[in-house]
């Protein structure tokens, strides 16, 4: 059982940057208004994600930690099954199997908090407001050749600050603020939508990008897409969400680039943010937890619709 745990941890957890995406999807799933995130050493040391959701309920926090799955994985073959089903109920265990892990929290309405530590299973009183903290420490400790595979701290750091921007982009009404080394790094306030792009991205980012919106009946399609000008040359700033989820996605990812076609040349790579709204009996979401495929029932439509919203976008900037 605990080989299949580190397996399925494998999945789940590349480095830290995934705790932190799997830490912080938690937080706001609970409902939280703030989040903290803290780091030691790009987050191989220590990563501990604070919210002020709602909290877990003390006998419910052991539960938090056991795989819902266990009693059904058997074998290689059923873990596969159960990746491409995706990996619902699937983080924290998978984390503690391959870092020391706690969580404490208060539970709304609940006297005060408690505090489990992963592997001893010991459940203490502990003092902090509404909310949860988890926290994660020395990644990878019991599988050394996992653990060095990882980068240097500030490849690390940088990774985990992409996970944190990738929520932070579509979640503009939750302030976000990231630590490391006990020094703040960075500090996203709850606001507008365009306050979160211009805090996230940057004020240049803002200035050679249009706002892209169409929508067609239960299409709605809304961002920023980059002046040609500020293309880039690596793929580092292109984000497209579908229904709040952050997704990779090829016929998307085809559908801006033609956009670009007339205006880009040689190996340049358009800026974007693009958020796709659609009717969810429109759209399959498959969630696996390193990639997140999307099929939608109309792809040719999709990728009509979000060529001509980002050619419009574009062509409104040279009038
Ligand atoms: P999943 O999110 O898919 O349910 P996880 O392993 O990520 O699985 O979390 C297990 C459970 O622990 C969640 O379903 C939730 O009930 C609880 N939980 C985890 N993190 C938090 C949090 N920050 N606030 C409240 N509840 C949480
Ligand atoms: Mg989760």
């Amino acid at each position: 059982d605990e080989l299949i745990s580190q397996i399925a941890a494998g999945e789940v957890v590349e480095r830290p940057a995934s705790v932190v995406r799997e830490l912080v999807d938690n937080a706001l799933d609970a409902g939280a208004s703030q989040i903290q995130v803290k780091l030691m050493a790009g987050g191989v040391r220590a990563i501990v994600v604070e919210d002020d959701g709602l909290g877990i309920p003390a006998e419910e926090l052991p539960l938090a930690l056991k795989r819902h799955a266990t009693s059904k994985i058997r074998s290689l073959e059923e873990l596969e099954s159960v990746a491409t089903m995706g990996f619902r109920g699937e983080a924290l265990a998978a984390i503690s199997s391959v870092a020391e892990m706690s969580v404490a929290s208060r539970f709304a309405g609940a006297a005060h908090a408690h505090r489990l530590d992963a592997r001893s299973g010991e459940l203490v009183p502990a003092a902090r407001s509404r909310g949860t903290s988890v926290e994660v420490r020395e990644l990878f400790f019991s599988t050394p050749a996992r653990r060095k595979f990882l980068k240097t701290d500030a490849t690390e750091l940088a990774h985990c600050l992409e996970s944190v921007r990738r929520h932070a982009l579509a979640r503009p009404d939750v302030g976000f603020t990231v630590w490391h080394e006990g020094k703040l790094v960075e500090q996203w306030r709850a606001g507008s939508s365009e306050a979160r792009l211009a805090d996230v991205l940057g004020d240049e980012f803002m200035a050679e990008s249009r706002p892209v919106y169409a929508e067609n009946g239960p299409l709605r399609i809304y961002g920023r897409a980059g002046l040609p000008e500020a293309a880039r040359s690596r793929a580092d700033m292109q984000y497209v969400y579908v229904n709040g989820r952050y997704v990779r996605d090829k016929l998307i990812a085809h559908g801006i680039r033609s956009a670009y076609e007339d205006v880009l040349h040689g190996h340049r790579q358009p800026c974007y943010v693009l958020f796709i709204e659609i009717a969810p009996d429109r759209v399959d979401v498959n969630v696996h937890p390193t990639k997140i495929e999307v099929r939608f029932r109309d792809g040719r439509e999709v990728h009509q619709r979000v060529r001509y919203a980002v050619q419009d976008a574009l062509a409104t900037s040279r009038s």
